[in-house]
């Protein structure tokens, strides 16, 4: 029989493009898009490059037009939280009531990782919705001089770059030896290091943090794990995410960091998820992953929709090459492919010295990762070929 309703629960990326799928597909079921967000759905990068610099105003970052929502034609629940799902019973609870559901799309995404301790403490902020990008704003409006980062992942390199550009006094402190160094690899994550440093921002490596002083509720200084004392202002805090998957304890489903789904990105009978909350084997890199980038949320939020309409026989695997961008100073950094410690790295247009290059990198003698630093043509014509299943040697020799 075919399906008469589905529930998408998570009103963000990933639910959003699910959901205009759906009705690409021809289905003119009900749709129930519920997001715990009283916005409406928006868009994130901007959050921590434009809107935290001041240059956007937040109308710039709506996903759809409100004509093209009312064309969609869905029941929009903002505001309302998914609290529980049961998938024997198929009862989905929220901060609204039960009901009983046929489709269900999970894409609840993740939530920012807090410093221990520091959570009520004045002047330290997390970045992950606008709420919290606007309160990070007014305070940076406000006139502090020092910032401290913690944590130089994607958050923290993009928040530091941005709180130069206001020219604030910047300290970044990362554990590992080099900024982005887990996505990057260590080599090119040293390019990054050296980016930020240029730009004056005082990059502390290889350090952690011991503690934060507050006097009166609000930050004074970040005490590091060697016994540095940093004053500051502000403390912007970017140490990973945690998938939203609290409310599926118990549902019948499998949860391990994120909802774990086949290669066709079904979690269960009728239940299918997308977005930074899936986790899932993809069959190109032999690999069980979960993607926190914006194109994977589009591109699985669209699968994961079709997914609910097509049979298990017609169904096909969700394997495509992971791919993200990164704006820090003048400096657009993508990446597409995945890359492990051990791949080989070969640059093959430009210097590392420029700043504006592109690398490969490979392993098992194939092409598996392309970075590009201010190279955007580069970096999607060898992303097609890591699609094709091009070797490394054949790729370092091609003409681009
Ligand atoms: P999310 O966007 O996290 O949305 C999940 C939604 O579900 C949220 O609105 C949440 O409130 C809601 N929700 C959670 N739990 C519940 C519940 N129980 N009930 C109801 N609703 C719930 N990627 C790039 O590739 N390039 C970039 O430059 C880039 N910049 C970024 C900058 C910032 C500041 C951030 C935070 C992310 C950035 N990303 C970037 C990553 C990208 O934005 C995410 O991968 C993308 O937003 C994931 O979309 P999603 O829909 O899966 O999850
Ligand atoms: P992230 O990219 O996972 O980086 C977190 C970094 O902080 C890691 O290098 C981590 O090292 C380090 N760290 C962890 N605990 C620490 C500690 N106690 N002290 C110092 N460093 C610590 O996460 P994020 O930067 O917080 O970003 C959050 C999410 O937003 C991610 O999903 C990210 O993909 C997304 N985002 C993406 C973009 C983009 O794609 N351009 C931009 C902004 C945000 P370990 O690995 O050792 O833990």
């Amino acid at each position: 029989m075919p399906r008469q309703s589905i529930h998408v629960v998570g009103a963000s990326l990933a639910g959003i493009r699910a959901v205009e799928a759906l009705r690409r597909r021809g289905f003119d079921g009900r749709i129930v898009l519920i997001g715990a967000e009283s916005h409406l759905p928006y868009d994130r990068p901007p959050l921590s490059k434009q809107v935290l610099a001041g240059s956007w105003d937040t109308d710039r970052i709506h996903l759809t037009k409100p004509q093209t929502l009312d064309e969609l034609a869905i029941d929009l629940r903002l505001g309302v939280r998914a609290t529980g799902f049961d998938l024997e019973s198929r009862t989905l609870s929220t901060s609204d009531g039960d009901e009983v559901v046929d489709g269900l799309l999970v894409t609840t995404g993740a939530r920012c990782r807090t410093l221990p301790g520091a959570e009520t403490i004045g002047g330290v902020h997390v970045l992950r919705d606008l709420d919290q990008a606007l309160t990070l704003r007014a305070e940076l409006e406000a006139g502090p001089r020092r910032v401290v980062v913690v944590g130089a992942g994607f958050i923290g390199a993009e928040v530091a770059a941005t709180c130069r550009a206001r020219e604030l006094d910047v300290t970044m402190v990362e554990a590992l030896p080099t900024p982005l160094g887990r996505v990057l690899g260590e080599r090119m994550g040293e390019v990054c290091a050296e980016v930020h440093r240029r730009h004056g921002v005082d990059l502390r490596t290889n350090v952690g943090v011991d503690r934060v002083e507050a006097e009166r509720g609000r930050v004074t200084s970040v005490v590091l794990t060697d016994g540095t004392e940093i004053d500051t202002d502000l403390v912007v805090v970017g140490i990973g995410v945690v998938p939203n998957t609290e409310w599926l304890e118990g549902s019948g489903l499998t949860i391990d960091n994120g909802v774990v789904c086949d290669a066709t990105m079904l979690a269960g009978p009728g239940v299918t998820a997308a977005g930074d909350v899936a986790r899932w084997p993809n069959h190109r890199f032999d690999e069980v992953m979960r993607v926190e980038h914006w194109d994977n949320a589009i591109e699985q939020g669209v699968h994961a929709a079709e997914r609910l309409l097509t049979s298990d026989a017609e169904a096909q695997p969700f394997a495509p090459v992971p791919w993200f961008w990164s704006d820090q100073y003048d400096r657009k950094i993508q990446l597409a492919g995945r890359v492990r410690p051990g791949d080989e790295v070969e640059v093959v247009t430009g210097t590392l010295e420029d700043h504006r290059f592109a690398a490969l990198y490979g392993r098992e003698g194939k092409l598996v990762g392309v970075l590009g630093f201010n190279r955007p043509r580069h970096v999607m014509q060898y992303k097609t070929m890591i699609e094709n299943g091009t070797s490394f040697a054949d790729a370092i020799a091609a003409e681009v």
